[in-house]
């Protein structure tokens, strides 16, 4: 039996290569991939090798966003059996640091991560994973919802970082994925309104079937959608509770900040490229909290139980399938097609999907 991986051999190039199968040393299981959602962060490490100080050197497996079915099982484990149906997070922290001791596993400095480079990710059929990254699901969940629980986890851990409390009104800046999923989590965790802006209307479009109040970006005085209009006709511009930033945009941190009300809380989702110019004596005046989110902790059995049981809708978020021999046209479609809001792929069906 082979194992095939998509293996990216340099920028914009994916070949099918056969790996070793992989065996379960002490505390790992070994994993079948069944599903594999493409991120923002493999798309660019796909078209320009890099992202930031991360720099794709020689071969690398793209895929953190992931699911499998548990094959077999190390010594020392107690978790996960096999035939164990399992959403995996993808960060590999080293579990002994002052960090990690400190409940704060993923901000170890020694943390590794699926598809950063140098390590490679889940595009690949058979492998052994560190079986505390791995979280069984219930049967009514599906491999797709199992891959999105990583996304999704941004979300939750943002509303986290932002005090989120049952009654806020929420305004989310970006209506990318992982804007909707943030979305979805404030809801979930109690949200008394959300509202999404972005520029892209086909994003906003969608936004707006998930029941969302929807805006066009910059368009909050003059040009509401109507849906915007008809759901507050009396809210002023200035008065929402809790902001999640996570477009990346310039300016979009400092116009959604100008948003909140008094003692308004935002959590910085989105990474920007650039330094932000912030009105400091208006968010000191209004004792507005900003809180920075790198990806997410302890989110795993939440996002589980959350989609799980109905309160987080993925309708309409995985919109294309691939098998894994169409890898690089997975990481290329969002390019050309906006109405692509998530991809997956699917690493044991090769040349063509079998569902
Ligand atoms: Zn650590």
């Amino acid at each position: 039996m082979t194992n095939l991986a998509a293996v990216m051999t340099a920028p914009e190039t994916i070949e099918l290569q056969e790996r070793p199968e992989p065996e379960a040393g002490p505390g790992q299981a070994v994993v079948a991939i069944r599903a594999v959602g493409v991120c923002g962060s493999d798309v660019s490490f796909y078209r320009y090798g890099r992202i930031g100080p991360y720099v794709v050197q020689g071969d690398l497996i793209l895929g953190h966003e992931v699911s499998g079915e548990v094959l077999s099982v190390g010594s020392g484990l107690t978790n996960v059996v096999p035939g164990d149906r399992v959403a995996i997070e993808p960060s590999m922290p080293d579990w002994s640091c002052a960090q990690c001791r400190a409940g704060r596993y993923h901000l170890c400095p020694n943390l590794r991560f699926l598809a950063t480079p140098p390590v490679d990710g889940a595009l690949v059929q058979r492998m052994a994973l560190d079986a505390r990254m791995l979280f069984p699901m219930p049967d009514s969940m599906t491999f797709e919802e199992g891959a999105i629980v990583e996304p999704l986890s941004v979300g939750l851990w943002g509303c986290q970082r932002a005090g989120l409390r049952p009654g806020d009104d929420v305004l989310v800046t970006g209506a990318g994925p992982v804007g909707l999923l943030a979305a979805e989590s404030a809801r979930a965790l109690g949200a008394r309104t959300v509202t999404i802006t972005d520029v892209v209307r086909e994003r906003l479009e969608v936004a707006s079937r998930h029941g969302f109040r929807v805006e066009v970006s910059g368009s909050a005085d003059s040009a509401e959608t109507d849906s915007a209009k008809t759901d507050s006709p009396a809210r002023s511009a200035a008065t929402y509770d809790v902001l999640l930033e996570c477009s990346g945009a310039p300016g979009a941190l400092a116009d959604g900040l100008g948003r909140l009300g008094p003692a308004g809380r935002a959590a910085v989702i989105g990474i920007s490229k650039q330094n932000a110019d912030l009105p400091l004596h208006t968010l000191n005046w209004n004792e507005i909290t900003i809180s920075m989110v790198s990806r997410y902790q302890n989110t795993w059995p939440l996002g589980i139980a959350l989609i799980s049981s109905g309160r987080i809708d993925l309708t309409g978020v995985h919109t294309h399938s691939f098998p894994l021999a169409e890898t690089a046209a997975a990481l290329a479609i969002g390019a050309s097609d906006p109405s692509a809001v998530k991809s997956i792929i699917y690493p044991q069906d090769v040349e063509a999907l079998a569902r």
